[in-house]
Order: structure tokens, then sequence, then C-alpha cells
């Protein structure tokens, strides 16, 4: 890609409207771009930002066994209100068909994926399993906030697991805790922890929220040294003494990225869905459900590594791996030197992004932070004479010192390949 043809609107200073500094790099970065209040459309930039967490999280869900599926956006209200959630739940965005009929544009899918698992299971040798699906949800908020952290229409991983026992539910319930803690680790974050949580509108009893501490959170958490910790909702806001050990917990602000419930049978049981044990009998199979928010995710990797000059991606979640900037000379050596290089980068198969734009370099290495490509290689006069490429790093939670600050010319391609894996495989 070059970078005067990709379809994305930088901007310079200050953005009006953004609070935190997740959100105005996003805007600035032009990585998201508002269509309407609390409905974002993800730029080229930030679709590849956000579909290489999805793959993150695709390759998790896999390596514990999830079968990804696809299911409606929007469905009937009779599956609603088979489970009493069409009155219950107050974000519920609802509509009327032309023929009269009632929808709903689903913020969460138990009843559809309850009614997709009963049509196929009958046996306990079909159990367990997990469905995932990764897609569009909307949720009617009343208010919305910092860019992707919380808006009405967003992009979730949702999964549900099927299982025969409560023992069976909680060993796997624990994978999926294990693998949340991969994926977010994968994406870059670090100051996240696990909380335990109500199971507000799920039903349920046990649950746990994966929180990145960060100031502009908006859920308020409660962590005691002794190990204990907790969101506000779940303890009683006017005590600070921890029910565990009773002393005083530390009060810290957290973005939510992700969620996990032991279900139990509250979806089955209300749509009647039932399997044959191995003694004959008829019984209710036990769920577990998994949440991941993934556009809050991108959000959250800002909040936590963005700096005045943009985002700070790894190499997996990084739109481009490599960006090549020509500076111009006089002698007109340097810029087909740069797009050599970025062919030949191309046709290795690496996602490389060529700034050969007749402009100044300080606007070039400005537009390069903001898109922050964790690689890039500056071809410039001084450079050439030396037979070299300069090499700059950024890169999200390595250590880029040890790394050549140039390659030579011959070797570039070969050595940019051969950084990249490093990069991915630390
Ligand atoms: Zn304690």
């Amino acid at each position: 890609m070059k970078i005067e043809n990709l379809c994305v609107k930088r901007l310079i200073g200050d953005v009006a409207g953004a609070t935190t500094r997740g959100h105005k790099i996003a805007v600035r970065g032009g990585y998201i771009y508002q269509t309407f209040q609390g409905g974002y459309t993800l730029t080229p930039l930030g679709w590849r930002v956000v579909h290489k967490i999805e793959n993150i999280i695709r390759d998790e869900m896999d390596a514990i066994d999830g079968q990804e599926i696809l299911m409606p956006v929007v469905c009937s209200a009779d599956l609603w209100r088979e489970t009493g959630r069409y009155d219950a739940m107050g974000v519920l965005a609802k509509f009327k068909g032309a023929s009269g009929a009632d929808y709903v544009i689903c913020p969460t899918h138990e009843e559809v994926v309850t009614d997709y698992a009963r049509s196929v299971i009958n046996s306990y040798r079909q159990l367990p399993f997990m469905l995932y699906q990764i897609q569009t949800k909307f949720r009617d908020e009343l208010r919305v906030r910092a860019g992707l952290v919380r808006t009405r229409e967003f992009i979730m991983k949702d999964g549900y697991s099927f299982h025969e026992t409560q023992e069976d539910l909680e060993q796997y319930y624990k994978r999926c805790f294990d693998a949340y803690y991969r994926i977010f680790r994968r994406c870059g974050l670090k100051n996240f922890i696990d909380v335990m949580s109500s199971t507000g509108d799920m039903g349920g009893a046990v649950a746990h929220e994966f929180q990145l501490i960060n100031e502009m959170g908006e859920d308020t958490l409660y962590i005691c040294d002794c190990g204990f910790r907790a969101n506000k909702e779940l303890e009683d806001t006017e005590s600070t003494l921890c029910p565990k050990c009773g002393k005083q917990m530390n009060k810290v602000r957290g973005i939510e990225i992700g969620n996990i419930f032991q279900l139990g049978k509250k979806y089955t049981d209300s749509m009647h869905m039932t399997y044959t044990a191995a003694d004959g009998t008829e019984k209710t199979p036990i769920m577990g459900c998994y949440g991941i928010g993934v556009g809050r995710t991108m959000a959250a990797i800002l909040e936590e590594s963005a700096d005045d000059n943009g985002p700070v991606w790894n190499m997996e979640t990084a739109p481009f791996a490599v960006e090549v900037i020509g500076l111009v000379d006089k002698e007109n050596k340097t810029l087909p030197m740069a797009e050599k290089i970025y062919n030949e980068l191309k046709n290795r198969g690496i996602e490389v992004l060529l700034d050969n734009r007749d402009s100044r370099a300080g606007e070039k290495f400005a537009d390069a932070d903001l898109i922050a490509a964790p690689i890039r290689l500056i071809v410039s006069p001084k450079n050439i004479a030396n037979n070299v490429i300069e090499v700059k790093y950024r890169v999200n939670d390595f250590d880029t010192s040890t790394l050549p600050n140039e390659y030579g010319v011959e070797t570039c391609v070969d050595d940019t390949i051969k950084t990249i894996q490093t990069l991915l495989h630390k």
C-alpha cells in the first residue's frame, strides 16, 4: 500500500470531543470515524488492527476446542420471549418488520445459540462443546464514551459452552480463563487483572471480569494485598474493607475488556434443551459464556500504550509490519531505492506501507508515528552513500535496544523479515 492511496484522514493537533489519550490518538491517526453517536466506522487502518485482534482471539479459542459459527445479528422476538429477556433487558433494541413481526438487534446471543444447540444435541456423547462467534452487536445504551471504550454498536467475541456436569463446566471455565490471559498478553496489554464480578443480566453464579487498570476506566475495582479482587457491583460500596482478610482495600479504575460466566441452566431450562444421559434419563445441559469486546480491546491498547505521537502496537496487532520511508533527494536515488525495497517486501508477503510522497521528512515521520509500523526503514541520501538503510523500531512490550539500527542495502529485505520473526516470537 502506498500512503497516498490509504483512504484514511489524519489530523494535526487536538481533537474536538475526544477526552482520553486513546480516543484522541484513534481519531488523530484516522483509525475510527464517528458515523453516529455511539457508532463508528473502522477505517482501513482501524480495521487492520481489529482484524489482527480477532485473529489472536480465533487462534486461542480454537486452541481450547472452540468451534466458530456465525449467528444472525437480527433475531425474532419469539426466542427472547422464551427466556423472558424480551421485556427484562433494558438495552435491547426492538423494531417491527414490514409484516408486523417483532424483531430484536441482538446485544448477546444466549437465546440464539441455545436454539441452535438444542436442534443438534440429543445425547451425552455430544457433550461438551463450545461455540463462538465474532460479530457486530448493538446495545441501546443511554451513554457512550471515549471512542470505542463504550459504544452502542460494537464487535464482540461471544462464546458459549455446554456441559453435562458442574465439574466439567468448571474445568472448561478454567481453560477459557487461561486463554483470556494469553489473548490479552498477545495483544500487548500489560496492566490487566481478573476480578470477581456480579452476573448482572446474564444469570448464573460465578463470573469474572478481565479489567485493564487505567485511570480513565469507568469501573471501580477493589484490590487487596491478600489477593482478593472485586468490582464495586459485587461489593458493598460503603465498605472498603476486604471481605476475606478485613484489611483496607485499594481502589482503582478499570476498563472491562472481557468477561466469563458460569451460567448454569438458566437458558437451557427456560428453552427446554435436553439430552439423554448415560443412564437413559433426560437431562438439561449446564452452560458457560465467554465475552471479549474486540473494538474495546483496541481502545484499551491505545489508552495504555499510546503517547502524544501515536499508538505503540506490537507485531501481532500493528496495521502494517513495515513502513518504508523515502526521503526526497536531488539526485533522485532514494525514492527508486525505497520503492524497490517496498516491492520486494510486498512480493515476500509482508504487510508494508510506502511513503514516497514529495513532502518534508518531518511530516513523513509524524505520519509514521500515527500509523506506527513496528519497523521503519528510512532511505536517505546519506544512508545510501554509506550503503545502508536506517532502521527505527517502535514496538509495544519489546526491548529493541539489541536490534541493529541499520541494515545493509543488499540484505535489507532478508534482515527485515528476520526481525519480523524475532518480534513475533519473543
Ligand atoms: Zn484481603
